[in-house]
């Protein structure tokens, strides 16, 4: 079989190269001419773990290739997937729909006339989409032969290959028996391994992305607020998560305190359902709750490195470590460190900062950081330390020589790698979330 992959990006690139290990004939294809020329140049434009093996391996057995000419990988595909971003729209948090109907009109105009092809958006778009699409295609290319599915991408970054090549399921949703069939045909090697296929119509299939990814952030927020529950009757929150979460209906995951969640994903996903539910006529209030709590709490992690300060960081010097969205990526859409340090700065506080694959990226966003190479010189003179994100590295760091680059002993675990008795012992003044201190 044969595919294009349209929009070349975390998801594209991941989805593209799994389907060409899977045996498919694949054609990532992307507007963003430099990218594409490194990926043929083999060097890979995004940071995730084995993603380089997989796509050279792929790309030398000849099933995986790049391209900016869209026709030229449409012609011949069986399915053509649109993996274009959709971020929020300025203003009014829908989501920006516009490259996914760009996609769909230049795919249009590109379809074989002599050929059946199923067009499948695999970005995360709002109910009514996929209809939109086909009306796109027929006013397009009125003739041509096609059928429209929604196939959303259910994969975290970081380990976004073990995430598709064996997903908990993968969702279809079609009315078409014949578009059904080239997606099975697509994804036969998890049918062999038993992954559950949820097949269901176009509609469900793009709710069921927007009603997952809107759970898990819930979940998030709850933890995140009885976390700051607990610090205020002196419970711990990893034994109430553990405690909950050992009940099967409940479930463990999802349940880890921090400074609020960010990415490429659940801001800007909750925020769209919340739009979608209006103007249904349906209002989703729990999820406007969550997308309200969530954003101010990242904006109150700076108030956490004010107070463990003392109450100013006026003319102080603050050692960030991590600034993604998490570990093993290089992504820094909505991070909370970009609320968190721009903040400090603005409080008056010199920040300098290490991320072991964001740097790059983070210097545009965030200016007047002082980038360091490591972990050891972002703290060097520091008066106080904050972990934003708990790359693996920040985990072992060697405390006493942190303690001695420090000018002062201060940390502050926004994600709670450390443990209140180590760092005691350690010498430090600790602060974490959802745990009781023990000062
Ligand atoms: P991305 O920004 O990394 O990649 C999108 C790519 O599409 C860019 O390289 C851009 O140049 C390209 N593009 C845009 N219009 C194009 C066109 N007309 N022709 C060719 N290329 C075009 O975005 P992403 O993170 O891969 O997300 C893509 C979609 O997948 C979004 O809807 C997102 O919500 C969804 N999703 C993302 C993740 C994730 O972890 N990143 C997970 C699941 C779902």
């Amino acid at each position: 079989m044969r595919i294009a992959m349209i929009g070349t990006g975390y998801v594209g690139l991941v989805s593209g190269a799994c389907f060409s290990e899977f045996g498919v004939d694949t054609v990532c294809v992307d507007k963003d001419q430099s990218k594409i020329e490194r990926l043929k140049r083999g060097e890979i434009p995004i940071y995730e773990p084995g993603l380089d093996d997989l796509v050279a391996k792929n790309a030398k057995a000849g099933r995986l290739s790049f391209t900016t000419d869209l026709a030229e990988g449409v012609r011949g595909a069986d399915a053509v997937f649109i993996a274009v971003g959709t971020p929020s729209r300025r203003g009014d948090g829908h989501a920006d729909l516009s490259y996914v109907y760009a996609a769909a009109e230049e795919i249009a105009r590109a379809l074989d006339p002599d050929s059946y092809t199923v067009i499948v958006t695999k970005s995360t778009v709002p109910v009514g989409t996929g209809r939109e699409v086909a009306r796109i295609v027929r006013r397009t290319r009125p003739e041509a032969d096609f059928d429209v599915c929604s196939n959303p991408e259910f994969l975290r970054e970081g380990s976004a290959i073990g995430d598709f090549l064996r997903p908990d399921r993968v969702v279809i949703g079609t009315d078409s028996d014949r578009a059904r069939a080239v997606m099975r045909g697509l994804y036969r090697p998890l049918y062999l391994i038993e992954t559950p296929i949820v097949m269901t119509s176009l509609e469900t299939a793009e709710l069921i992305k927007y009603a997952a990814n809107t759970f898990l952030a819930t979940k998030i927020t709850f933890i995140n607020e009885i976390a700051d529950l607990c610090e205020r009757v002196g419970a711990d929150v990893h034994d109430v998560a553990k405690g909950i979460g050992l009940d099967g209906r409940i479930g463990k995951k999802f349940l880890h305190p921090g400074p609020g969640y960010g990415g490429s994903c659940f801001p800007k996903d909750t925020l769209a359902l919340v739009r979608t539910a209006a103007d249904a006529g349906s209002p989703l209030r729990i999820v406007e709750t969550v997308v309200d709590v969530n954003d101010r709490r990242k904006k109150a992690m700076a108030d956490r490195v004010v107070a463990a300060c003392g109450g100013s960081v006026e003319g102080r010097r603050i050692g960030v470590l991590g600034v993604t969205f998490k570990p093993n990526t290089d992504d820094m859409r909505d991070a909370p460190s970009l609320d968190i340090i721009p903040a400090l700065q603005a409080a008056g506080a010199a920040v300098h900062a290490f991320d072991p694959a964001g740097m790059h990226e983070a210097a545009r966003m965030l200016p007047d950081v002082t980038w360091c190479p490591d972990a050891y010189a972002a703290l060097d003179g520091a008066d106080c330390a904050v972990i934003i994100t708990e790359w693996n590295e920040f985990r072992a760091l060697d405390l006493r020589r942190v303690r001695e680059v420090m000018k002062a002993p201060v940390m502050v675990d926004l994600r709670n790698v450390y443990t209140a008795e180590d760092m005691e012992m350690a010498g430090f003044d600790y602060h974490s979330i959802g745990r009781p201190s023990l000062l």
